[in-house]
């Protein structure tokens, strides 16, 4: 990454970043969910309901893309449950590919990290020594009392990179369906416990200074994932809060592997030569670098998404 793509000026304001992934929420949800936190974020915030996952629509493979900055091709985690790379890829001094988690460590090290994830395969996609406190989170997604812990960490502890992984609704997907009644309680359910967390935000004292990324490793249908419909492949990706534009919606095609690019840009650290992520840069009040997507070949177009009008609607623009 060239020197255009960091954002100095917002990383020398200690800006925050609290991204939260919600396994198997598809895009497809979101005007029907009952997600009062998400939708405010989304209307006060910058959206796209047509991020999209990696190939295949699966885990493992994607929670690694949004960890990585690249997909399986490179990085190698290639399925759903995917716990040693496929085939040899490059490696950081932490051994394994190079993860957002260790270029904030190595670049700035005054940074704390907090990683929570409820499945255990994601202990693979931080490395320890990279995080400030990392914590396999058991029944996140079916309890109030582990959001309040993580909300009590960052009230305490005040960290600057906020990861937390929700294991749901991808058990409630494969077992009563997705796009069912018993899908959006769940939904709903997961909503509130994140507002539990974005509370833990507000009493840190540092609300007006972090901003939220919602997203998740990808959709469903039916009671799978894996295949290529819109319902599978298309992730929510909701940005909210400090110098994030409000009531947009992001016009640049969004990839998972765009996430940690832009968090990175957030933070200003480089990213290596193997991620092809790149930062979401038109989200930001002051992009000092307008355009940067757009400014691509010719009239490329991101992909319109059937949910596109629909999100339009929602978010009321
Ligand atoms: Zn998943």
């Amino acid at each position: 990454m060239n020197e255009k793509t960091i954002n100095e000026k917002m990383a020398n304001e200690k800006t925050k970043v609290v991204l939260i992934g919600f396994d198997a929420w598809g895009a497809y949800s979101f005007p029907k969910a009952n997600m009062p936190m998400a939708k405010r974020m989304a209307q006060n915030g910058s959206s796209a309901m047509n991020a999209r996952c990696v190939r295949p629509a699966k885990s493992s493979c994607n929670w690694a893309s949004m960890m990585m900055g690249a997909g399986p091709d490179i990085h190698g985690y290639i399925d759903w449950d995917t716990a040693v790379p496929a085939f040899e890829t490059p490696t950081d001094h932490y051994g394994i590919f190079p993860t957002i988690f260790a270029l904030i460590k190595d670049q700035r090290p005054e940074l704390k990290i907090g990683y929570f994830y409820e499945w255990n395969l994601l202990h693979l996609f931080c490395p320890d020594a990279a995080a400030h406190h990392k914590e396999m989170m058991s029944g996140l997604s079916y309890d109030p009392g582990p959001a309040e812990r993580i909300a009590d960490y960052i009230r305490r502890k005040k960290p600057d990179f906020t990861f937390i992984q929700f294991d749901e609704p991808d058990h409630r997907g494969h077992e009563a369906g997705h796009d069912t009644p018993p899908y959006y309680e769940l939904l709903t359910q997961l909503d509130s416990f994140a507002a539990i967390i974005e509370k833990g935000v507000k009493d840190s004292g540092a609300y007006d200074n972090t901003i939220f990324i919602l997203s998740a490793d990808h959709g469903g249908i039916g009671k799978d994932h894996g295949g290529d419909t819109p319902m599978e492949r298309n992730i929510p990706f909701i940005v909210f809060g400090k110098n994030i534009k409000k009531g947009y919606i992001i016009q640049s095609q969004v990839m998972i592997y765009d996430i940690p690019a832009t968090i990175a840009y957030v933070f200003g650290v480089k990213t290596p030569q193997t991620w092809i992520g790149r930062p979401i840069t038109e989200i930001f009040n002051d992009d000092c670098n307008s355009n940067y997507e757009l400014a691509g070949y010719g009239s490329a177009r991101r992909i319109s998404g059937e949910a596109e009008a629909e999100v339009k609607a929602e978010v009321k623009i």
